[in-house]
């Protein structure tokens, strides 16, 4: 038997408003469903940013530090 949607009041942590909404039983959702948008698209942000952070960490040699790339040595 499907359960039906219960209206749950709840303080969306994005916008920290109280909103009551119809939802299916189960965990209390952190977000109202304007911010859960909102949420998605900053977060998929965030992780974008991050990445490109992390690459850049990841090169912290300048270029003036690299070993020039001239000819091999000769054995
Ligand atoms: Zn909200």
């Amino acid at each position: 038997m499907p359960r039906e949607p219960q209206p749950i009041t709840f303080t969306c942590s994005w916008c920290y408003k109280d909103v009551t909404e119809n939802r299916m039983p189960g965990p209390t959702p952190a977000y109202c469903q304007t911010c859960a948008v909102e949420v998605k698209r900053s977060a998929a942000a965030n992780r974008a940013r991050r990445y490109r952070e992390r690459q850049a960490e990841q090169d912290t040699t300048a270029w003036w530090q690299k070993r020039p790339r001239g000819r091999p040595r000769k054995l």
